[in-house]
């Protein structure tokens, strides 16, 4: 009897601790949502799309491939970035620069961005500074996995 007790002392306690937050929360949502300045925020959900997280900067976001001051990309096709890539998704293939002080130019750079985790190894990698992850764009979404294979083309572009 006593133990019954004891939790139902509990199950009370909880739920006014439930309510207390429901009621908290509700108050400085409604007072944000009339503009109506306040303290803090009330519900720590964030209004998406309206209201989007700030992105740290060194968050890896999606790639970018760095391009020269004639507009080549300055990747060398050295291959460390897709050999560094756990999974796999880095495919470059070279071609002869006219250029003998570059040699080699990337005639095909794609990266499949279905299969890829955004580890970064292909960015540390690179020693060239050729491939970058701080494009801040996190909103990359597709209806085909095709469409998350990005060319030469939409790496620069
Ligand atoms: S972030 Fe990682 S998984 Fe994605 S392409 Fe670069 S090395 Fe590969
Ligand atoms: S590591 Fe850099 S230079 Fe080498 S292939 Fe990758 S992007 Fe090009």
């Amino acid at each position: 009897m006593i133990k019954a007790l004891g939790y139902f002392i509990e199950i009370i306690r909880g739920s006014i601790i439930t309510i207390r937050h429901f009621v908290v929360n509700m108050h400085f949502h409604i007072m944000k949502v009339l503009r109506i300045k306040t303290k803090r925020k009330g519900a720590v959900t964030i209004q998406y799309p309206e209201e989007r997280r700030e992105i740290a900067s060194r968050h890896r976001s999606l790639h970018r491939l760095m391009t020269r001051e004639d507009g080549k990309p300055r990747c060398v096709v050295c291959m460390l970035c897709a050999t560094a890539c756990p999974s796999e998704c880095i495919y470059v293939e070279a071609e002869e620069d006219p250029d003998p002080e570059i040699q080699k130019t990337p005639a095909k750079f794609i990266i499949d961005l279905s299969r890829c985790c955004f580890c970064g190894f292909g960015v540390e990698a690179c020693p060239e500074d050729a491939i970058r992850m701080d494009t801040a764009e996190i909103e990359f979404a597709e209806y085909t996995r095709e469409d998350l294979i990005y060319d030469l083309d939409k790496l620069i572009g």
